[in-house]
């Protein structure tokens, strides 16, 4: 037997140092476990380390968008905006991090490639690129839902020979665009942030977009001293409400069915909520999620708006989404994206009507015209919820990958454990509410709940815990029937369904019942001693 045989380097391992590895650190040191952290970036943040592109910023209000769990933290810290600028946002993560003095448990610039479940060790051996070897019981997987960046295969990219970037993978140093001739590839949440910001700036923006998307203006301003202290007066309501929501915060809504007011009460509360800003405008009525008659006058509230604001209806008519219940995509939440194109230097090709064919050493073809520029700025996604995982070389029972595991689509208990793959938990992984709630708030609680798990294996002496095959196969089938009642369904493609992705199996990745009753089974799990998880004794002491 060689020496590590049941005494493995370290308890945990946690991979990656966003919003998520930070409180993982904090919570399993917390509870007495030893805790090693890699992550790929030179900073602590995740996505928000990454995410730099011109205009990035959270689009949940950022009182809501921090941490809950201490009081002290939150008092101590004041947003600046309503609506968090990147830089601001991967301060925060700093400042938590150093305050709960995570950081020397932190391996930086470090990227886990690999990790190979060994029995006889009853742990995880994990590999970095910078050739470190470490031994773990348990693997907690804090990679992020939406941070394996996604570049569609173009043909003739490699030909271009002009600058190409990532929204997502931005140069750390910033990106000088005066003067350029750019390119938008994309128009989700960061192709919108994204295109006014550089607009500002460049000789031309040209916008390709294949669908068109909704978007909500952020009537984004700075937070008043009052409103700081009404956030630290109210924090104890803020904090409940992370177990009361759907969202894992209050939503404003008027209560009211959209199909029951009048028309011209309707418009009335709409302006409102428009005039408010942000995504809650989606939560002014409560039948618009959920039916289809309802979600038309909301979209069509918007499409007028869309008409209203850009100056040319040809123009206009391209911007226009037709082909989604709004909401059934992720909604996009703006600072003058429309606007944006009453500019004569900013225009909007509709990929629609003239795909493209490929790329070419100054610009890209496509079925109807040649387009030059100095600059393609790819705003094209993520491979969500699954992508950052299955990029690592994660080897479970037997050595099966979970790469080919998910390869079908991805099945979880829980969204937090694989069969086949013991003591790994996936925080925020594909199954669980992440994408679909405030992100802070759903790491939370899923921390939570890994920690309390991992507590009770040691309680009870015991050092291995898998999901269980009919654990897995439930959940699912209860992820998917919980789709059904939403308007998610009726979207023809998103990253929700990984329909992004070439090749991905379409099925739709997170829990769709709320954070609120998400929780309320997770507890009920727990209560029940972790039904739907086999847990037992490392070999060695079941030997013994
Ligand atoms: P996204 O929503 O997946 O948008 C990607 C865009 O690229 C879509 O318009 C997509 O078109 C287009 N695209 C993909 N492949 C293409 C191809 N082969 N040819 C042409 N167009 C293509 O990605 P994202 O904008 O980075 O946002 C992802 C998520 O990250 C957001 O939904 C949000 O949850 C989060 N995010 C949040 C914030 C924030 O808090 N403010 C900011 C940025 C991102 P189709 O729609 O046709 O697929």
């Amino acid at each position: 037997m060689s020496p590590d045989v049941d005494c493995p380097d370290t308890d945990c391992v946690v991979i990656g140092a966003g919003f998520g590895g930070i409180y993982a650190i904090h919570r399993l040191r917390e509870a007495g476990f030893t805790v090693r952290a890699f992550e790929a970036g030179s900073d602590v943040g995740g996505v928000w380390f990454w995410n730099r592109y011109p205009g990035a910023r959270c689009d949940v209000p950022s009182l809501s968008y921090q941490y809950s769990f201490s009081a002290e933290l939150d008092r101590d810290w004041n947003w600046s905006e309503r609506f968090a600028p990147q830089p601001e946002i991967q301060r925060y993560a700093r400042f938590v991090a150093e305050r709960l003095d995570v950081l020397p448990a932190i391996t930086f610039d470090t990227r886990v490639t690999a990790a190979a479940w060994d029995e006889e060790l009853t742990g995880w051996r994990v590999v970095t690129d910078t050739g470190t070897t470490v031994t773990c019981r348990y693997l907690v997987s804090a990679v992020g839902a939406l941070s394996a960046a996604q570049t569609p295969p173009f043909p003739g990219l490699a030909d271009f020979a002009g600058q190409a970037l990532h929204t997502s993978q931005w140069p750390e140093d910033g990106v000088d665009l005066a003067g350029r001739r750019v390119a938008v590839i994309g128009t989700g949440s960061s192709g919108i942030q994204a295109v006014p910001e550089i607009a500002r700036t460049a000789a031309s923006v040209t916008v390709f977009q294949r669908t068109a998307n909704f978007s909500l203006p952020a009537q984004n301003r700075p937070l008043t001293d009052d409103e700081l202290r009404a956030a630290e007066a109210g924090y104890a309501d803020r904090r409940a409400a992370t177990f009361t929501t759907r969202a894992g915060h209050v939503i404003p809504t008027t209560g009211k069915r959209i199909l029951e007011v009048s028309p011209e009460e309707r418009r009335a509360e709409l302006e409102r909520a428009w005039e408010r800003g942000g995504n809650e405008f989606l939560a002014t009525f409560v039948d618009t999620g959920k039916d289809l008659e309802a979600n038309r006058l909301l979209a069509d509230f918007v499409r007028d708006k869309i008409r209203s604001i850009v100056s040319d209806p040809v123009t206009a008519e391209k911007l226009t989404p037709r082909d989604h219940p709004i909401g059934s995509k992720r909604i996009c939440v703006d600072t003058a994206y429309y606007e944006a194109f009453n500019a004569p230097h900013v225009d909007v090709v509709d990929l629609r009507d003239e795909p493209i064919e490929t790329f070419t050493a100054t610009g890209l073809r496509t079925a109807a015209a040649e387009y030059a520029f100095d600059t393609v700025v790819f705003a094209t996604g993520f491979d969500a919820l699954t992508g950052a995982l299955t990029r690592i070389d994660i080897r479970g029972t037997g050595g099966r990958s979970l790469a080919d595991e998910w390869a079908p689509g991805a099945q979880t208990y829980l969204g937090l454990a694989v069969p086949g793959f013991p003591n790994l938990f996936t925080l925020t992984g594909p199954g669980s509410p992440s994408v679909l709630v405030t992100v802070v708030i759903a790491i939370e609680q899923h921390v939570d709940f890994v920690t309390d798990h991992l507590l009770h294996l040691r309680e009870h002496g015991l050092t291995r815990s898998e999901a269980e095959p009919e654990a897995r196969d439930r959940w699912t089938e209860q992820v998917q029937a919980t789709t059904q009642l939403t308007l998610h369904r009726h979207a023809p493609s998103s990253w929700y369904l990984g329909t992004n992705v070439p090749g991905k199996p379409r099925l739709f990745l997170p829990y769709a019942g709320g954070l609120d009753a998400y929780r309320r089974i997770c507890d009920e799990v727990a209560a029940d001693g972790y039904r739907g998880f086999a847990m037992t004794g490392a070999r060695a002491e079941v030997a013994s």
